[in-house]
């Protein structure tokens, strides 16, 4: 599908140096409104166009009315900011920041803050309605939302770091907040930035640490948060091969990112005792037939920089060879788009877990489904991360703190029923788990859609 920027149809109102987007139905929703967002190969289907043929699917076997539909495919808001930053060496450079608000029916807006070189609207966009689908297959009483910054955090200083999270926050404060959008790690941001993010916010609205979750523990952060994604991919591997009729101990896997989520998957799992013959990150991927020693993959990372590189122990892959390897379990928990029609013929795994957010096209999802892969959607996979940090606001409104062991209990607890209920979905509606998933979701937002009426 294509798209130019001579139809876009969307409003501009600038305040307070904020671009916000009032967009319109996405007849054509790739556009570069302020001339700042570089422009796209449109030849190659876009994020926001990916994440819409899911929901389609699913709203056309729920009969959804056009009317519903439209409201549910349009972001509520879309910010667009300039973040002008003073480097290092005195230069002057100046990033662009994003934040799209996608709905807000069943709750505060919910979603992680991105910084990576890739960025952009329509990435963050496609992000921000899978945070919609996400908070409500679990069932957390939250709408979704997504930012990013076009920025390669290793190639910039924690001094400049800090300053442009500083100044993205000065933007965008208003449209945050603990009732109304509340921001929380992913790719390439942390606790850290998630304290910066608190401090700046407090300065214009006054003590509220709600207002950001993922924060550190000494910051109103909650135990366990760090690894909730990866032990929630982690959860949720059991109970899905447990219901393929496997065992953990005759599971080769391999599993693509070693961040955030790879890391404290590939833990998890090599504990429970599956045997994790791949792992890999952007530097490249390692292979060990009998079993990695992920403790001591760990330690080299920890000890290189959040890297992989020059880890001696296993033979070196490259991340394409990772994905295609013959095991049962692929887990591509690094970036979006890994998986496409290009190279989905090759994917030997006859199940995958979606860790990180759209690894998978959706013409490959058909090809694989036609293939009779079994797939676990992001929308359910990586929601452990969202799970926790719901735990962690509410901790914050009421000021008290709860101890690991209970949120590892209540975050077992949460996915379980979600994994439960989008399971026997699956069954009596006779369709794939995403399907399944997307089904119950936007059934929740239709209803708390409809019941809050529209005059
Ligand atoms: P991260 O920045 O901590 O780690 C990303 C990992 O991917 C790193 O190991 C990096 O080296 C690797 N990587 C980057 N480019 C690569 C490439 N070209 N090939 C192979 N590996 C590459 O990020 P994260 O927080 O672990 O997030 C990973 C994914 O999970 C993202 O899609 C994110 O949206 C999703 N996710 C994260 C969370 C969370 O709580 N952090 C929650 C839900 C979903």
């Amino acid at each position: 599908m294509k798209a130019s920027a001579v139809d876009c149809d969307i409003t501009i109102a600038k305040w307070n140096n904020v671009v916000a987007i009032d967009s319109r139905p996405p007849v054509v929703p790739f556009v570069t409104c302020s001339g700042l967002i570089p422009l796209q190969n449109f030849d190659h289907m876009k994020s926001h166009e990916a994440a819409q043929l899911y929901f389609d699917k699913a709203a056309d076997k729920l009969g959804l009315n056009p009317a519903i539909r439209r409201m549910m495919i349009v972001a509520k808001r879309e910010v667009q900011v300039e973040i002008p930053v003073e480097m290092d060496d005195g230069r002057l450079e100046t990033f662009i920041g994003y934040r799209v608000q996608h709905d807000d029916s069943r709750g505060p807006m919910k979603g992680g803050l991105r910084y990576h070189q890739e960025v952009d609207l329509d990435e963050v966009r496609a992000l921000a309605t899978l945070m919609t689908w996400k908070t409500a297959v679990v069932d957390l009483p939250y709408g979704g939302a997504k930012g990013g910054i076009a920025i390669d955090p290793r190639k910039l200083s924690v001094k400049e770091l800090q300053r442009i999270t500083r100044r993205f926050i000065d933007q965008i404060h208003d449209v945050l907040g603990p009732d109304k959008d509340i921001p929380a790690p992913d790719m390439g941001t942390s606790w850290r930035e998630m304290a910066w993010i608190r401090n700046q916010w407090e300065k214009y609205h006054g003590f509220n640490p709600a207002c950001v979750t993922g924060k550190p523990v000494e910051h109103y952060g909650i135990e366990g948060r760090e690894e909730a994604t990866g032990r929630g991919v982690g959860i949720l591997a059991f109970k899905f091969l447990s219901h393929l009729g496997h065992k953990p101990q005759q599971m080769r896997v391999a599993l693509q990112g070693f961040g955030n989520v790879g890391s404290h998957a590939a833990k998890f799992l090599y504990e429970s005792q599956y045997k994790v013959v791949a792992v890999g990150d952007q530097t490249g991927a390692y292979y060990k037939a009998d079993g990695l020693d992920i403790p001591a993959m760990l330690k080299h990372s920890l000890n290189n920089k959040g890297l992989l590189q020059g880890y001696s122990q296993a033979d070196k892959i490259s991340n394409d060879e990772l994905l295609t390897l013959d095991v049962d379990l692929l887990i591509p928990a690094a970036l979006g788009g890994v998986i496409t029609a290009a190279n989905a013929a090759s994917i030997r795994a006859p199940m995958i877990i979606e860790a990180a957010n759209a690894p998978i096209d959706p013409d490959a999802d058909e090809l694989l489904y036609n293939r009779g892969v079994r797939i676990l959607p992001d929308i359910l996979a990586n929601a452990g991360g969202v799970t926790v940090s719901y735990f962690e606001w509410v901790q914050n409104l009421q000021y008290y703190r709860w101890g690991l062991n209970r949120v590892r209990q209540e975050l077992d607890a949460v996915l379980t029923r979600a994994f439960d209920a989008v399971w026997s979905e699956h069954n009596t509606s006779h369709c794939n788990l995403r399907t399944a998933a997307y089904m119950i979701a936007i059934r929740k937002v239709q209803a708390a859609t409809e019941l809050a009426g529209h005059q």
